[in-house]
């Protein structure tokens, strides 16, 4: 039965007046499938629905909505579904007492799924009811169809989740193309409404706690990220890093057992002051960041043994494939520029100021008095207290590097095979150009042939890596300038022994050798080590489970890249309320995997006692 009204082909269906006959669900009926026939008695799961079933069945709930018209607007692509409530009953929303009589009907608009094209759209006819209740302040109420939408909502349920779906996984922008893509019409203010409307998911208390800080913007604002490590989940985002924040949100979750941190101060006062009882775990990998730092003082304290190591690489001769061997080509000439010049100057000046501030503090002065004497900042001269030895300026880290580079094994082997006739002739040309007199011509004698020096010279940071990467990745010029390193200062190489131990410790987790080398550590020579090792029996009983427990914070890190991908997608609207719904509602990896990838699970008071 249809009617076509105006100029639009407007197709209304009488739900109970449908046929298999309709043109409209012709297609459904299982006669158009002429192939099929051949298949029915094989195929038992193929059943043919009545086509008004299918009709109802694709409402929010069937259970408490009948369908009675069905409106196919072509031109609009949209379909419109009156329907009504069939409860026999319905409870008040304030005392619960289900009412009897009806007071009225009316009818709510609600958007729904869209069907292929069209968008759909309910006429929901719902009643008002008298309540029961003499004493309920309520005298009539609206009927709630909690499977169907909430009240005063214009979306169903199913459509409002979907859309909350699009927001966790997208976002605002992105979320409102993709629901374009899919015929699901939607702002993206009222997508990022919907899913800071969302309430945060709520989590089992985590038996072992990863915690790190992030950047909402950086070196400004910091906020701390708790991950559940024994599910590898992100449980909460804090508002900021310090020590009262972790230890409020500790107290209000009571239970964790384990938390694994970096060494800042404020995340150990915090899981100190939150849950005392629980161990707390110094990270690995901050660990040997800290020792990475104190090997750097040292090389930077050493510069002569680095400029020494260099200076062998650039005399050692370069054995080349065929069994021959090269004269390395020397370094550049070090004439230094006027502003080389300046900064050694500045450099010697403030060396001299260190060796003052030092001898002030023999003396007995404070820090405050030796700064105005000085005439230094307090900052700096407290920096300057930290260490005895100056360590000087940063060195620059492209040492070795030149715009030459990737030309120099072409010219060297053009240079070598005696035709550099082309390139020079062109540097004869260059120089004619700028009026100056022609270069020398190359000598006719057999000459040895050039390579460029083995390993790249040293600088404090390099010489570092050197140091702490691991055996088996070292090349082996790498691993000849670490034994020159080695052997040319008695106090650097103590460092250099002294850091391979702690890595070899931390990265095999051996939690025995920790004792001997902190006490070899705090006796040694080496300033800066000394100073690291210090710094650990401050930290005693957390970095001895650090070595001790398979917990890291590596998994936090790997959420913090998430969260940095969340942060940059929303541009600037990723404040910590979207961004916390984001990231923390997102979906992880299905539960029974995340045990199965649990690491042992050593109990940390027996494994640190063993
Ligand atoms: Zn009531």
């Amino acid at each position: 039965m249809s009617a076509i009204k105006g100029s639009c082909p407007l197709l209304v269906i009488q739900h109970f007046g449908i046929y298999p006959d309709v043109l409209l669900f012709s297609h459904l009926r299982p006669q158009t499938f002429p192939h099929r026939h051949r298949h029915r008695e094989e195929e038992p799961a193929f059943v043919a629905t009545q086509t008004p079933d299918v009709l109802s069945r694709l409402l929010p709930d069937t259970t408490t909505l009948a369908l009675d018209t069905c409106y196919v607007d072509d031109t609009a692509a949209q379909i419109t579904l009156a329907v009504r409530s069939t409860q026999a009953t319905a409870p008040c929303p304030l005392c619960t007492t289900p009412a009897q009589r009806i007071h009225s009907h009316y009818e709510r608009t609600l958007a729904d799924l869209p069907w292929a094209a069209y968008h759909v759209r309910l006429q929901l006819r719902v009643r008002k009811w008298f309540c029961r209740n003499r004493h309920c302040p309520r005298r009539i109420f609206t009927e709630r169809l909690p499977t169907v939408a909430a009240p005063w909502a214009r979306r169903t349920l199913r459509l409002a989740q979907r859309l909350v779906a699009l927001g966790v996984a997208l976002g605002g922008k992105a979320g409102v193309r993709l629901g374009h893509a899919w015929d699901v019409v939607v702002s993206r203010n009222t997508l990022l409404r919907g899913l800071r409307r969302q309430p945060l998911p709520v989590f089992p208390t985590p038996r072992v706690l990863g915690v790190d800080d992030f950047a909402l913007r950086k070196r400004q604002i910091y906020g701390t990220i708790l991950v559940d490590l024994a599910r590898r989940r992100p449980v909460a985002l804090l508002p900021d890093r310090t020590a009262e924040t972790v230890a409020h949100w500790l107290r209000e979750h009571p239970g964790v057992e384990v938390i694994a941190r970096d060494r800042s101060s404020a995340y150990t006062d915090g899981a100190r002051q939150g849950a005392p009882a629980a161990t707390q775990v110094a990270d690995r990998f901050h660990l040997l960041q800290n020792l990475r730092e104190a090997l750097d003082h040292v090389f930077m304290t050493h510069e002569k043994v680095l400029d020494a190591v260099n200076a062998l690489g650039c005399q050692q001769l370069v054995p080349l494939p065929e069994g021959a061997v090269a004269v390395p080509v020397p370094p550049p000439a070090e004439t230094p520029t006027p502003a080389q010049q300046r900064a050694a100057q500045r450099q010697a000046h403030r060396q001299q100021l260190h060796a003052q501030v030092w001898a002030l503090h023999h003396q007995g002065w404070t820090a405050p008095a030796i700064a105005q004497q000085v005439g230094l900042s307090l900052r700096t001269v407290q920096r300057d207290l930290r260490t005895a030895t100056f360590a000087g300026r940063r060195r620059r880290s492209d040492l070795g590097e030149s715009v030459l580079n990737p030309y120099k094994p072409y010219l060297l082997e053009r240079w070598n095979a005696g035709g550099y006739g082309v390139v020079a002739a062109y540097a004869r040309r260059l120089r004619q150009a700028q009026g100056l007199p022609p270069g020398h011509r190359r000598a006719r004698q057999p000459l040895p042939v050039v390579a460029e020096p083995l390993g790249q010279p040293l600088t404090p940071r390099r010489a570092t890596w050197l140091v702490l990467t691991r055996a088996e990745k070292r090349t082996e010029v790498e691993a000849q300038q670490l034994t020159q390193l080695h052997a040319q200062d008695p106090a650097v190489a103590e460092a250099i022994d002294l850091a391979q131990d702690f890595t070899q410790l931390v990265r095999q987790r051996q939690p025995a050798s920790l004792d001997p080398w902190l006490q070899r550590a705090s006796t040694s020579p080496v300033e800066a080590i000394q100073r690291f090792a210090t710094g650990l029996y401050g930290d005693y009983a957390a970095v001895k489970a650090g070595v001790t427990l398979p917990w890291s914070t590596g998994p936090v890190e790997g959420h913090i890249n998430r969260l940095k991908m969340l942060k940059r997608h929303m541009f600037g609207r990723a404040r910590l309320d979207l961004l916390s719904r984001r990231f923390v509602r997102a979906p992880g990896r299905p539960q029974e995997s995340a045990q199965r990838r649990q690491a042992p699970s050593e109990t940390p008071a027996e494994a640190i006692a063993a």
